[in-house]
């Protein structure tokens, strides 16, 4: 495993693990943490979970609505958001590794190259059968167009957004390079995650054991508070801005 922070010549890496906090700015409320919707509405938790999702025709149907319906396609990005540009545009080199998917760290205009998304994406289908992959978009204009489980296009297969439903696992590639981030880094800032969904939250230990920095933004207690060298409960529209701002200015002096 390289340490980035021995590579010569290149100025220490910030990593930010995002979970669902830094977006209920953006008007997404908290879908799938421990306390989200879904985990609280056992008929809307199956919507998401792979194995009701591809038994059940009206369960799809139902899905494709709940799609339909997101608040994802009217939400912006937020202060925070733009904040994670902002430090990255100052030189300093940034990773984002995101429990969301929303998409709204690339739409605030963060390289798509430093975004890992370990739940995948709302904003892209696949096909559960021959991984063809397309627009969420195009999918969602088919049942705007009256049908109510479009298939796949290539193969008839069913269809599904691109993130990771309840009773699937996470792709193994996008985790391990989350894990080489975590150990890299200088800094790791876990911001609007409550820390207990695992595999993810797992990265803030491997970080602070690896001698990273780190920054825990969240309104609640984590789990890894006391590993953590700061703790800020601030709302994060403000906290983080201030936090990342700081950041630049540390390595600019
Ligand atoms: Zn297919």
């Amino acid at each position: 495993m390289t340490d980035a922070r021995e590579r010569a010549g290149r100025p220490p890496l910030v990593a930010l693990l995002s979970g669902a906090g830094i977006s209920t700015d953006s008007g997404i409320p908290d879908y799938r943490g421990p306390q989200g919707m879904w985990r609280r509405d056992p008929e809307a938790e199956k919507l998401v979970t792979y194995e009701y999702y591809m038994a059940d025709p009206e369960i799809r149907r139902r899905s494709w609505l709940m799609r339909r319906d997101s608040p994802t396609w009217r939400a912006e990005p937020n202060a925070a958001h733009r904040a994670v540009v902002e430090l990255e545009r100052s030189g300093v080199p940034v990773r984002v590794i995101t429990q969301n998917v929303d998409g709204l760290h690339q739409r605030a205009g963060l390289d798509e190259r430093k975004v890992l998304e370990l739940h995948g994406t709302s904003r892209r289908v696949e096909c559960t059968d021959c991984r063809a992959s397309g627009d969420m978009a195009e999918a969602l204009a088919r049942v705007e167009a009256g049908e109510a489980d479009p298939p796949c296009r290539e193969c008839g297969g069913v269809l599904k957004s691109a993130t990771v439903m309840f009773g699937q696992s996470l792709d193994r590639r996008v985790l391990g390079t989350a894990m080489e981030i975590a150990q890299a880094c200088e800094v790791f800032v876990a911001v609007g995650t409550s820390l207990q969904v695992q595999p993810a939250a797992s990265l803030a230990g491997i970080a602070a054991e690896s001698g990273a920095r780190l920054v825990i933004v969240n309104a609640e207690p984590t789990p890894y508070d006391e590993l953590a060298e700061s703790v800020i409960r601030e709302p994060i529209g403000r906290a983080l801005p201030a936090l990342l701002a700081e950041l630049a200015r540390d390595r600019a002096g």
